[in-house]
């Protein structure tokens, strides 16, 4: 997978409807790609606070020395339904040290796990990683309570969904993918990119 085409499906994921300056909420004609060779492809500045940014600033990919495509790869394999893909089975596809594929999968399961949509939205695999970061008793007598009186109130927001719009349907899984398993690891990426 060539590094463009993981940013541009990122860039799709996290901003539907163009970039948005993770630094002060900024969008639309505030926010300009910066171009030419002596950038970083993806670089965007924001004229509204006169900060630069990237698809991964603020998200739990900001810093990492890894190749975009890694990170996809990593995801992917986490929302395989085949349970349970291993810390080693990454490291061994994606030619890491366990450390660092061990690191990966620790990112980006923290980055779900306050996932509360209706289930299930990830990959069984996920589900069983994410069940003990999960507060105990959620589904409990008190949170249902708490569930009703917000509704009561009025601030009651449903758990959102992230929607598959085929954003990494140009890319080339390892195994090749099913529609369906592209579409969760894209549910999931957009949960990663966006809490
Ligand atoms: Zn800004």
């Amino acid at each position: 997978m060539r590094t463009e085409d993981c940013r541009a499906a990122l860039e799709r994921i996290r901003w539907p409807d163009g970039p948005v300056c993770p630094h002060c909420g900024a969008s639309g004609r505030a926010v300009t790609e910066i171009g030419g060779t002596s950038h970083r492809p993806g670089l965007y500045l924001c004229s509204e606070c006169r900060k630069q940014f990237t698809v991964t600033v603020g998200t739990p990919l900001e810093g990492s020395k890894l190749p975009l495509a890694a990170w996809l790869q990593a995801a992917h394999m986490l929302n395989t339904l085949r349970n349970p893909v291993t810390v080693r089975e990454i490291e061994r596809e994606l030619g890491v040290t366990y450390k660092t594929a061990w690191h990966m999968v620790q990112k980006l399961l923290k980055a779900v796990e306050n996932y509360r949509g209706p289930l299930p939205l990830f990959g069984e695999t996920v589900q069983a990683h994410i069940e003990p970061f999960l507060p105990k008793h959620r589904n409990s007598r008190a949170s249902w309570a708490r569930r009703k009186a917000k509704k009561a109130a009025g601030t009651y927001k449903a758990p959102r969904v992230p929607v598959a719009t085929g954003a990494l349907s140009e890319l080339q899984f390892t195994p090749p993918a099913t529609n369906a398993h592209v579409e969760r690891t894209e549910r999931f990426l957009h949960w990663v990119l966006s809490h």
